[in-house]
C-alpha cells in the first residue's frame, strides 16, 4: 500500500489566528504541571497511551504539554495533526492513519512512534480562532465512543478557558508595566518573559529561553548565586522576596527595576517567578523631588505654600515654609505650618491687595503684589510676593505657591529718590518765584514761603546793621526805629561760609551777600515738627544763594527802571518843545511867503529881484512844509494824530498841489475829468502828496520831468507820482518807510532830507485804511503808488485804547511808553478803584494790571471789571487762577507785551460780551 501524506491547509484567515496565538504568549513558555495533567487526563479518559497540547504556529506545532510521547518540544507544522484539526469544527478521529490515503506517508506515522490513531479536538478561543488541539493518540487503531469524543470536546474547552484567563492576567501586568519573568533556578537562567519584559529589554521572545540570569540581572545571576539568595532570604515562612537590581538591555542600556520572586517547586525544575517592576520613572521623579526640596530649601526667597480658606474671608493657612522664610521671620518650622496665614499681617498690612491676590489665584492666574508684612517679633518689612495657584484635576485651586522677596531696601531708595524728585520740584519753582519778583517786598514773601514750604520750619529775614546787629526786615531795607537785636547765634552765622546749624538741630542761619558783596543779610530759620535733616540745611543753603542773585536783580531792575523814566520824561519835554517850535514856526512863515508874493507882483521890482522873491517864498514854503511834518511826527510820537475825515476830492486836491509845485518843476498830471471823492482827512492827504511830489522832485536833480496820475479803481482811488531820477538801490527799498530811514545813494550826492517824509505818509496812508508802495531801480527813477479807499475802515482810523494801571503814572510808567511805541492809545491810572470806574465810563479795547499794584484778590478785581475790556495780567510769579484774558510775565519783551494785549482783545472780541462798545466807540476816535 503506497504511504502517502497530505499537509493540512490553512484556515481561511491564517494571519489573525497567528496574531491571537502569539497574543496568549505560550509559545515557548515553560512547561507547566496544570497542562501536562489535563494531557493525561484526556489520554486516560480516551483510554490511549499519548496526548498532548499542541499549538500551531507558523512552521510547527509546539506542544505545550504532552505525555506518553518522548521528550520533544515540537514537530514541523507538515506532519501536525493538531495542524490538521484547526479547520474541523468538531473533534477529528482518524481510526487507523496507516490505512488513511492523508496520513499513511506521514513520518509520525511511519516512524516511531508510529502513530496509527488519534483524535484532535480544536483549541476555539471565543472569538472562534483555533490555537492548536488537544490530541490523543494510540499505536494501534482505535476508535472512541460519543461520551468519550464529549470528554476530550469538553478538556479542550476548559483548556482554553485557562488560556484565556491566563492571557486576562498578563494584558493585566502589561497595563500595569509589570514584567513576568519564569527563571530556572537550576540553570540560572530565562526560561519566559512576559511581553512588557520584552519590550523593555529588547531581547527577541527566542532569546529569553535560556537567557542567563548573569546576562540580564549581572548583580543577581551567575554560578548558582541567585538560587542560593533567594533561599537565604526567604526565611522559614517562604514569603516573596523583594529585590532591587539593575537590568541591562540588549542594547546596553540598564534600568532600575524591583522584582518579587516567587519559588516554585516542579517535579524536574525550581522555577522562580519574578514580578518586575521598572523603576525609571519613579526613580527619576524621587530624584526630581529631592532636588526640588533641596533646590528650595537652598533658595534664597522665602517660600510658602498655603491652602485656601473654604470663603473668600478665611484666611489661607501655612502647608509648606522652606529655611529663608524661616530665617526671614525669626521662627521655627512648628511655628508656622498649619496656622493662617495672618499671623504675619499688621497694622501696615494693606489686607485689600492682599484679598484682590486671593482672588486673582482662585481664578487659576498667577499674581505679583508688594506688602507690608511682620516678623515674629512683630517689626515690619515690605516684601514682593510672586504667587501662582496649584490647580487641581477639577480646575480649582487647591493651594497657593508664593515666592516672596524682601524688598525694604528697593522701596525705602524708591521713597527717597522721590522725596528728593518732589524737594527739587518744589525748589524749581521756588527759585522761579525769587527771580521772578521785582519787588523787594514780593521777594521776602517767596523767600520765606519757599523756606516753609521746603523745610516745615519758619524763618525770618534779618539786615545786618552797621553796628553789628541785626533788624528784621520785610522788604530788604532797615525800617528806621525799629529795635536791633543783637544774637550769638546769627552773629556767628554772619562768620560761618557755611549754613549754621545749632545743637539741637532746630535753628539754621546762613549769611546772604549783599550786592556790595559785604554781608548784607542773616536768614535764621526755626525747625517745625521735626528738626532739620541734611538736606533741610542744603536747601536753606541754597535758598540764601538764590535770594543773593534775585537782590541783586531787584537792584539793577530799579536802576534800569529808573534810567528808562528819565529817558521816556526827557522824551516828553523834546516832544514837547518839537511841537512848540514847529507850530510857531508856520506862522511867521506864512507872513514870508505872503508877502514875498506879493512884492514878485510889484512892478516897480525888476526881474532880477523877482526872482529873489520867487527863491525866498519857495524856501520859506518848503521850511513850512517842514514844520507841518515835524509837528505831525511829533504828535505820532505822542499817540495824539488823529485824522479829521471829510469829504475829499482828490482830483482837486492833486491839482492844487501840482499847482504849488509846478513854479519849480515841470509837472505832467493826468486826472479824469469827473471828481474823484473819498472819506478822509485833507489835510494829511496833502502831506503825504507834498511829500511824495517834493521827493520826486528833489531826487530828479538833473531836471527831468516828473508824472502824477489819479484813477478811479474799484472801492478807492490810485495815484502815482513817477519819476526819471537817481532811483533807489535795491537794498534800500525794504526800509524806506521806516523812521528816519534814508537811501544810501541819496546821502552819497548830499541830497538834504531827514528820513521821516515817507515815514509820515506810510502812516497817514495807512490811518486812511490805504496802501503805498515802491519800485524803483537805481538810476532809471522811481515809482511811487498810493491807494486811497472810499471810505477808510474804522478800526484803522484810530489806536487801540489801553487803559494802564501802573503806580509810576504816566510821565514815568515805561510799560506806558512802550505800548505808545507801539501804535496804542494809553491812558495811565494808579489805582485799581479808579480803573474800575474808568472801565465802566469809557470804552477801552484792553486793561493793562500791574499785579504787584493790585491791592484787591486778583479774581474780584476781575470780577469788578466784568468784561468791560480785556484784561492782560502783568507780573511776576504764575498766574493767580483768576480769569485773566491774557498774561505777560515781568520782565517782558517789548513784542510779548504787544502779543499779550493783542491776544487779550482777540480773545475778549471772541468771548463777544462788550466788545460792542469799544468797536462803537472808534467813530468818535
Ligand atoms: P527825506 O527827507 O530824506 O527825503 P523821506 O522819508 O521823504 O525822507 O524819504 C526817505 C528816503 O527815500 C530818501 O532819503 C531817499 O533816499 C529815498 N527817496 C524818497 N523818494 C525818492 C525818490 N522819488 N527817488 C529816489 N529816492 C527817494
Amino acid at each position: 500500500m503506497a504511504r502517502t501524506f497530505a499537509p493540512a491547509t490553512h484556515p481561511a484567515d491564517e494571519r489573525r489566528r497567528l496574531a491571537v496565538l502569539r497574543g496568549f504568549q505560550l509559545l515557548d513558555s515553560p512547561r507547566e504541571e496544570l497542562f501536562d495533567a489535563f494531557a493525561r487526563l484526556a489520554a486516560q479518559l480516551c483510554g490511549v497511551p499519548a496526548g498532548a497540547i499542541g499549538l500551531v504556529d507558523d512552521r510547527r506545532e509546539w506542544f505545550k504539554a504532552s505525555t506518553g510521547l518522548p521528550e520533544c518540544g515540537e514537530v514541523a507544522r507538515d506532519v501536525s495533526f493538531a495542524a490538521c484539526a484547526l479547520t474541523s469544527a468538531d473533534v477529528l478521529e482518524v481510526a487507523d492513519a496507516a490505512a488513511d490515503a492523508r496520513f499513511a506517508g506521514n513520518p509520525l506515522v511511519r516512524d516511531e512512534p508510529r502513530v496509527r490513531f488519534f483524535a484532535a479536538a480544536p483549541l476555539v478561543t471565543g472569538t472562534g480562532d483555533a490555537l492548536g488541539a488537544l490530541v490523543v493518540m494510540d499505536v494501534g487503531p482505535n476508535r472512541l465512543d460519543d461520551g468519550r469524543r464529549a470528554s476530550l470536546a469538553a478538556i479542550a474547552r476548559v483548556i482554553v478557558n485557562q488560556f484565556e484567563a491566563r492571557r486576562a492576567l498578563f494584558r493585566l501586568l502589561d497595563s500595569s508595566r509589570t514584567e513576568l519573568y519564569h527563571i530556572d533556578l537550576d540553570a540560572e537562567c530565562f526560561v519566559f518573559a512576559s511581553e512588557a519584559a520584552q519590550r523593555n529589554a529588547g531581547f527577541a521572545p527566542a532569546e529569553w529561553e535560556r537567557l542567563a540570569v548573569a546576562t540580564f540581572l549581572p548583580q543577581l545571576g551567575g554560578e548558582g548565586r541567585l538560587r542560593e539568595r533567594l533561599a537565604r532570604l526567604r526565611g522559614d515562612a517562604g514569603e516573596d522576596v523583594v529585590l532591587r537590581t539593575l537590568a541591562h538591555r540588549k542594547n546596553g542600556t540598564t534600568y532600575p527595576i524591583e522584582l518579587r520572586f516567587e519559588l516554585r517547586q516542579t517535579r524536574e525544575h525550581t522555577i522562580a517567578l519574578a514580578f518586575g517592576k521598572d523603576l525609571t520613572e519613579s526613580e527619576a521623579a524621587r530624584e526630581r523631588i529631592e532636588l526640588l526640596s533641596a533646590a528650595i530649601e537652598a533658595a534664597q526667597d522665602a517660600i510658602i505654600i498655603s491652602a485656601p480658606g473654604a470663603r473668600a474671608s478665611d484666611p489661607s493657612r501655612i502647608v509648606y515654609v522652606n529655611e529663608a522664610f524661616l530665617r526671614e521671620k525669626g521662627a521655627t518650622f512648628e511655628e508656622v505650618t498649619g496656622k493662617p496665614t495672618d499671623m504675619f499681617f499688621g497694622p501696615k498690612t494693606d489686607r485689600t491687595k492682599l484679598a484682590l491676590m486671593r482672588e486673582v489665584l482662585m481664578r487659576g492666574e498667577e499674581s505679583r503684589i508688594e506688602y507690608v508684612t511682620y516678623r515674629k517679633d512683630g517689626s515690619p518689612y515690605y516684601v514682593e510676593i510672586a504667587a501662582r495657584p496649584l490647580v487641581g484635576p477639577d480646575g480649582r485651586t487647591t493651594h497657593f505657591v508664593l515666592v516672596q522677596r524682601d524688598v525694604t531696601d528697593s522701596v525705602m531708595r524708591g521713597m527717597v529718590l522721590e522725596l528728593q524728585n518732589e524737594r527739587l520740584t518744589t525748589l524749581t519753582s521756588i527759585a522761579r518765584g525769587l527771580f521772578a519778583s521785582l519787588e523787594p517786598r514780593a521777594l521776602v514773601d517767596a523767600l520765606l514761603a519757599g523756606v516753609r514750604e521746603l523745610t516745615g520750619g519758619s524763618g525770618r529775614l534779618l539786615a545786618v546793621c552797621a553796628a553789628g546787629d541785626f533788624i528784621s526786615t520785610a522788604d530788604l531795607a532797615t525800617p528806621p526805629g525799629a529795635p536791633a537785636l543783637e544774637d550769638g547765634f546769627l552773629g556767628a552765622a554772619l562768620h560761618s561760609d557755611v549754613t549754621l546749624v545749632d545743637g539741637t538741630s532746630r535753628r539754621a542761619a546762613v549769611r546772604i551777600s549783599g550786592p556790595s558783596d559785604t554781608a548784607a543779610f542773616v536768614l535764621d530759620v526755626e525747625a517745625g515738627a521735626e528738626p532739620f535733616a541734611t538736606a533741610d540745611v542744603f536747601a536753606i543753603g541754597l535758598l540764601a544763594q538764590y535770594l543773593a542773585v534775585a537782590v541783586r536783580n531787584v537792584e539793577v531792575y530799579g536802576e534800569l527802571a529808573a534810567r528808562r523814566s528819565a529817558v521816556i520824561e526827557l522824551n516828553q519835554v523834546k516832544n514837547d518843545l518839537i511841537a512848540m517850535l514847529a507850530h510857531d514856526f508856520k506862522g511867521p512863515l506864512t507872513t514870508i511867503v505872503g508877502f514875498a508874493d506879493v512884492l514878485a507882483e510889484d512892478e516897480r521890482f525888476d526881474a532880477e529881484s523877482r526872482q529873489y522873491l520867487g527863491m525866498i517864498s519857495s524856501s520859506a514854503l518848503r521850511l513850512a512844509s517842514l514844520a507841518t511834518d515835524t509837528l505831525a511826527l511829533s504828535r505820532l510820537e505822542q499817540n495824539e494824530l488823529r485824522l479829521q475825515l471829510a469829504r475829499v476830492d482828490l482830483a482837486a486836491l492833486l491839482r492844487d498841489v501840482v499847482r504849488v509845485f509846478s513854479v519849480t518843476r515841470g509837472i505832467e498830471l493826468r486826472v479824469p475829468g469827473e471828481a474823484l471823492v473819498v472819506t478822509g482827512d485833507e489835510s494829511r492827504l496833502r502831506q503825504v502828496f507834498e511829500n511824495l511830489i517834493g521827493n520826486a522832485i528833489k531826487y530828479s536833480p538833473g531836471g527831468e520831468p516828473v508824472h502824477v496820475t489819479l484813477l478811479g479803481k474799484p472801492g478807492g482811488v490810485e495815484i502815482t507820482i513817477r519819476d526819471r531820477g537817481i532811483g533807489i538801490p535795491a537794498g534800500d527799498l525794504g526800509k524806506l518807510f521806516g523812521r528816519f530811514a534814508r537811501a544810501s545813494n541819496a546821502r552819497e550826492r548830499g541830497i538834504s532830507g531827514t528820513g521821516f517824509g515817507l515815514y509820515l505818509a506810510r502812516t497817514i496812508v495807512d490811518m486812511h485804511g490805504g496802501r503805498i508802495a515802491v519800485e524803483s531801480s537805481e538810476g532809471a527813477g522811481s515809482t511811487f503808488r498810493v491807494f486811497v479807499p472810499e471810505t477808510p475802515a474804522p478800526q484803522r482810523v484810530r489806536s487801540r485804547r489801553v487803559l494802564l494801571l501802573d503806580a509810576d503814572g504816566d510821565a514815568r510808567s515805561y510799560v506806558a511808553h512802550t505800548l505808545r511805541d507801539e501804535g496804542y492809545a494809553v491812558e495811565v491810572v494808579t489805582d485799581e478803584a479808579e480803573m474800575v470806574r474808568a472801565l465802566r465810563a469809557s470804552a477801552y479795547d484792553a486793561a493793562v494790571v500791574d499785579i504787584d499794584r493790585l491791592a484787591q484778590d486778583p479774581a474780584a478785581f476781575v470780577r469788578d471789571a466784568g468784561g468791560a475790556a480785556a484784561l492782560v495780567r502783568l507780573g511776576s510769579g504764575t498766574a493767580d487762577g483768576a480769569p485773566w484774558d491774557a498774561h505777560v510775565a515781568k520782565p517782558f519783551l517789548i513784542k510779548d507785551l504787544k502779543a499779550a494785549v493783542e491776544a487779550a482783545v482777540a480773545r475778549h472780541a471772541a468771548s463777544g460780551d462788550s466788545s460792542s462798545a469799544a468797536s462803537s466807540a472808534a467813530g468818535s476816535a
